[in-house]
């Protein structure tokens, strides 16, 4: 039997899309080859390729001055590959710091140009995400962490920055509508809302991967990838073919509207449950709170691993907070059922009770 997996990633994904997967590795679209068997540069990957990326476009309602990327590697990538393209020696990027991610964002920037914090919630504990934002003078471009999956907050809406956006959209892509006005480049590591590990998905502007470096390798470079479609090496077929087959399920759930009013009445049960709970209490504050990672905390950690050993019991599995920060997390990404947060407000009622 399945259990109720609230991992925080790699995490659940659609039935519907993983028993379609089972098909397709076997026999992709009655080819007589199974996908993960395909060479990456036939027509039956090809119409693979195209469909992941017409999908992707619909859902995120991106159109042509967009580049969709795949690049093999985790969003840890983009921390390095970033400001390694964009940065110049001199120049400053400008950081929306909100936990461990943005954290990793500073230590990499670093190491190539200059980084001026622009808000941090470090003060609360990164219970919140900033609202008091200062500007260096002429920011190369501004980054943020649209979620932050460890400590479980999300901007409401992207910093309003004077400067091109990059954001680390790993935890949150694609769980409500896109806000592509003035991002210079998304990043998201596939493995929450949108397929395996190991692979990232990057929605870049063609003009401002133009402006990068171009005495990187070729596989460091943003406008490689634009160039050649993501297929200068080998990609991580399976991967691309995941990504656009839950992209076309999330078309089906009734696109990214649809997702985000699932995702918010998914998180605010368990919220509202927190709220009037006299035992169990949320980490993040209203407002910056995330509707993909719900991080809360017991009276005791005696406490939280006894209500974690009884959900493990009960079929509830991976809710034990990072190891980083200690406490409870329920990741609660766009195919995690609705079921399965109500009968995890019942296991904590029961314990409260
Ligand atoms: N950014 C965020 C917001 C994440 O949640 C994660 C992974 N949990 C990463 C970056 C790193 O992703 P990866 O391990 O795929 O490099």
């Amino acid at each position: 039997m399945r259990k109720l997996n609230f991992s925080s990633g790699p995490a659940t994904l659609p039935e519907e899309v993983l028993r379609k997967a089972q098909e397709a590795i076997w026999d992709l679209d009655g080819s007589g080859i199974g996908l993960l068997e395909h060479s990456h540069r036939g027509k039956e990957f090809g119409r693979v390729l195209d469909g992941a990326e017409a999908a992707i476009r619909e859902v995120g309602g991106i159109g042509e001055s967009y580049a969709i990327l795949f690049v093999t590697a985790g969003a840890t990538q983009h921390f390095a590959m970033v400001p390694e393209n964009f940065l110049g020696p001199g120049e400053t990027v400008d950081v929306c710091h909100t936990g461990a991610w943005s954290q990793k964002v500073i230590e990499e920037a670093r190491r190539v140009g200059k980084v001026h914090v622009a808000g941090s919630s470090e003060a609360t504990k990164f219970s919140t995400v900033p609202t008091e934002l200062t500007w260096s003078a002429s920011p190369r471009y501004v980054h943020y962490t649209s979620n932050e999956t460890i400590y479980g907050t999300e901007w409401a809406s992207p910093p309003p920055a004077p400067a091109p956006l990059v954001c680390d959209a790993s935890s949150d892509i694609f769980s409500r509508p896109l806000p592509l006005a003035n991002h210079a480049l998304i990043y998201a590591g596939a493995q929450k809302n949108l397929g395996p590990s190991g692979i990232s998905l990057v929605i870049a502007d063609k003009q401002f991967v133009e402006t990068g470096r171009t005495d990187l390798p070729p596989l460091a470079q943003y406008r490689v990838y634009v160039k050649e479609r993501s297929l200068h090496n080998t990609p991580n077929t399976f991967g691309i073919w995941m990504i656009g087959e839950v992209c076309r399920w999330i078309l089906a759930q009734g696109g990214l509207e649809a997702m985000g009013a699932r995702n918010a009445a998914k998180a605010k049960l368990l919220y509202d449950y927190l709220d009037g709970s006299k035992t169990w209490r949320a980490h993040a504050q209203p407002g910056s709170r995330s509707n993909m990672n719900v991080t809360f905390r017991g009276p005791s950690a005696g406490h939280e691993d006894a209500l974690i050993a009884t959900a493990e019991a009960r079929g509830l599995s991976g809710l034990r907070g990072h190891r980083s920060v200690g406490g409870m997390r329920a990741s609660i990404y766009n195919a995690f059922p609705e079921e399965g947060v109500r009968r995890l407000v019942a296991l904590l009622q029961e314990h409260e009770a």
